[in-house]
């Protein structure tokens, strides 16, 4: 592991002591191997003057919910190093009352609550004290002889602190350690704490952070030393699948990744974005002799608990029985260490898919990379420990403390409100712009992850600006259309949501004037090009969470105009298609509707002479023709938005064979 310190880059975060330490910060936060998303913690002790001009010596400690990748200088709380000091002196302290006199003592009441760690960082005696979840200090501490290893790596320029739960006990149980003691003296640089992390300590920002990288890099380079066969390097060792072959070979099944989203979802009570890791290395790993066992012993520290539980699920050749075991497993090492709690839902995080890879989950793909990037760690890291003796991580009753812990619980409820199509996966057709952009929009605001498609160039572009995937395909050919789906089932792990709109508008097409051209085009593109892909969504959404298809079809359907034929005719049959598919998918629960609109003049084929020519042709004023309606209102295509975005709620689970309006209600359909 290589030091990322930069002069002229320290320079630019300021050279006082807080400015250092947000860049050094920032240098621990940069590397995966030592902190993943919000991991670790730092702190730097200041002497300076409070508001009414009386020195004051401060602890600035990490805040909670910060990141050390992205922390800044107010991402430091002030803690008053006095009132810390006290807390250390206390034979006892419950969680909550050392988080509110943490927050009593700090000159900042609007800074972020410190780190619960912070009473440790202010018992070291040391300006900057950095604190890592190090992968290389976990395959080694997670070990039956851990911490023979580590006096042998170490020597005496670390204290060995055997696992006891974060927060006041761990603080205490060091400051009993230390007390009387000059560490200076003694050559104490850090502190190991068993199957947890490391500390290092130092007065220069620098040094600090360097002695980091200096113990990761001697435990790396010990473990390099006894580490036969890297992870899928197809050496001996656990990389041999029990098959023989070569893992990474093996096909992805995407149907089958469908149902392992939705018996997951099931379990979670809510959609799940599935993220499938392929790579040989998970597959590998997955499909590793004896991982069924070992991989789901625990996690690398406690406080990936959060994320990931305490262990995968493991993907036998059954789904459903595969993820009912992990829950019946669940409730089980619930009743075995509750003492009151409420059991939180048994879903797992991430699971070990023999030959396929890991599969990690989330309320959103941003959740489902975090999970992914901690189980691509996990194993990496367990590998190593296998190969060198035996993985043995913290025992469920510690992991138990961690997962229910309310401190840390607290950390993931800070997130925002659940939407109501969140971890849905939709797939838009035609949405480039006018309707099927606003579908798109709406559907994204709701939560849905959205894959947008559209012969149009710049769809990758527009889809972007909301959040969504775009992507350039031609509806009327197989391939392409075959391959866009794959795609949003491989990305997010299925498919819930199929919203067919694309569809053309040929002008003045009267029956003894048209092209024949004309005809077969509209008809290919209005109708053939949604039947096609009907046969290519079907599978996975019989797989989908609470799954619908939503048609967009027209108020000519049942109110048609002269000039129009191939265009009517197109939406009539699009609407019989509905029906059909509606009488077909009902037994599989997927929900088929057609949406009816007006025109909507708010895009971009409505220019402002169009308009005029059309409401001249009738006799009317501008404002006139956009609202012929009984009701005199203007359609807008964001009301097409917002009525399919509620198509595909749970709002309409009842309702399959739907032909709504929306129209401003119109005579000849009423
Ligand atoms: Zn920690």
């Amino acid at each position: 592991m290589q030091s990322l310190w930069n002069d002229q880059e320290a320079a630019s975060f300021g050279t006082d002591l807080l400015g250092q330490r947000v860049y050094t910060s920032r240098l621990l936060g940069r590397n995966p191997a030592l902190v993943l998303h919000g991991g670790g913690n730092t702190s730097v002790k200041v002497e300076e003057n409070d508001f009414f001009g009386e020195p004051v010596s401060l602890c600035y400690v990490k805040g909670s919910g910060w990141d050390l990748a992205t922390i800044e200088r107010e991402g430091f709380s002030p803690v008053r190093m006095n009132a810390l000091l006290k807390m250390a002196e206390l034979p006892a302290m419950s969680d909550s009352d050392m988080v509110l006199q943490q927050r009593a003592a700090m000159t900042n009441p609007n800074a972020p609550a410190a780190s619960i760690e912070a009473i440790l960082h202010a018992v070291l005696p040391f300006r900057f004290v950095d604190h890592s979840h190090a992968n290389a200090i976990s395959a080694l501490t997670c070990n039956a002889d851990g911490e023979a290893r580590v006096k042998e790596i170490f020597g005496k320029r670390v204290l060995v602190v055997p696992y006891v739960m974060p927060g006041f006990i761990l603080a205490k149980t060091v400051y009993d350690m230390i007390k009387g003691r000059n560490l200076r003296a003694e050559g104490i640089e850090g502190i190991v704490l068993l199957k947890h992390g490391l500390f290092t300590f130092h007065d220069e920002a620098r040094r600090s952070y360097e002695l980091h990288i200096e113990m990761v890099t001697m435990a790396e380079e010990w473990l390099a030393k006894h580490d036969p066969a890297p992870l899928c390097a197809g050496g001996k060792g656990t990389c041999e699948t029990e098959a023989g072959m070569p893992a990474h070979l093996a096909h992805e099944d995407l149907v089958d990744l469908a149902k392992l989203r939705k018996a997951v979802s099931i379990k979670r009570g809510h959609a799940q974005i599935a993220k499938l890791d392929p790579s040989p290395q998970a597959a590998s790993y997955a499909s590793s002799n004896g991982v069924e066992n070992y991989g789901t012993r625990g996690p690398l520290t406690p406080d990936h608990s959060i994320r990931t539980k305490r262990a995968p699920a493991f993907i036998g050749e059954d789904i459903a029985a595969s993820v009912q075991k992990f829950a019946d497993d669940y409730a089980a090492y619930f009743q075995r260490n509750a003492d009151g709690q409420m059991m939180l839902d048994p879903a797992p995080r991430f699971a070990l898919w023999p030959n396929k890879g890991i599969v990690s989950f989330g309320d959103t793909i941003k959740d489902a990379n975090i999970v992914a990037d901690i189980a691509g760690h996990t194993a990496k890291t367990v590998h190593l420990a296998q190969v060198i003796g035996q993985w043995e991580p913290l025992p469920e009753k510690d992991i138990f403390e961690i997962e229910y812990w309310e401190l840390e619980q607290a950390k993931l409820r800070k997130g925002p409100a659940r939407k109501v199509l969140q971890g849905k996966v939709a797939l838009v057709t035609g949405c480039a712009a006018g309707i099927g952009f606003a579908i798109a929009e709406s559907l994204a605001e709701q939560g849905a992850q959205v894959v947008g498609v559209d012969i149009d160039k710049d769809i990758p572009e527009i889809m972007k600006k909301i959040g969504a995937v775009g992507i350039i395909v031609n509806l009327t050919e197989d391939k392409p259309v075959q391959d866009v789906v794959d795609f949003a089932v491989r990305e997010f792990g299925g498919l819930d949501i199929v919203v067919s709109n694309a569809g053309i508008f040929p002008k003045n097409e009267y029956l003894d004037s048209m092209t024949q051209n004309d005809w077969d085009r509209t008809i290919s593109i209005n109708l053939t090009s949604h039947q096609k892909l009907m046969g290519k969504v079907i599978p996975f959404l019989k797989q989908g969470i609470e799954a619908s298809i939503i048609f967009v079809g027209s108020r000519n359907y049942k109110a048609p105009g002269p000039g129009a034929a191939a265009y009517s005719c197109s939406k009539a049959a699009l609407t019989q298609l509905c029906r059909v598919a509606a009488l077909e998918l009902a037994p599989d629960k997927v929900r088929v509707n057609i949406v009816h609109p007006d025109a909507v003049f708010d895009t971009k084929l409505w220019t402002a002479e169009a308009l005029e020519r059309s409401a001249t042709r009738y006799g009317m004023t501008i404002e006139e023709y956009k609202t012929k309606n009984l009701m005199k209102v203007e359609i807008k295509s964001k009301d097409i938005g917002n009525m399919v975005a509620a198509m595909a709620s749970p709002l309409f689970l009842k309702v399959t064979g739907a032909q709504i309006p929306v129209d401003g209600g119109n005579d000849r359909v009423i």
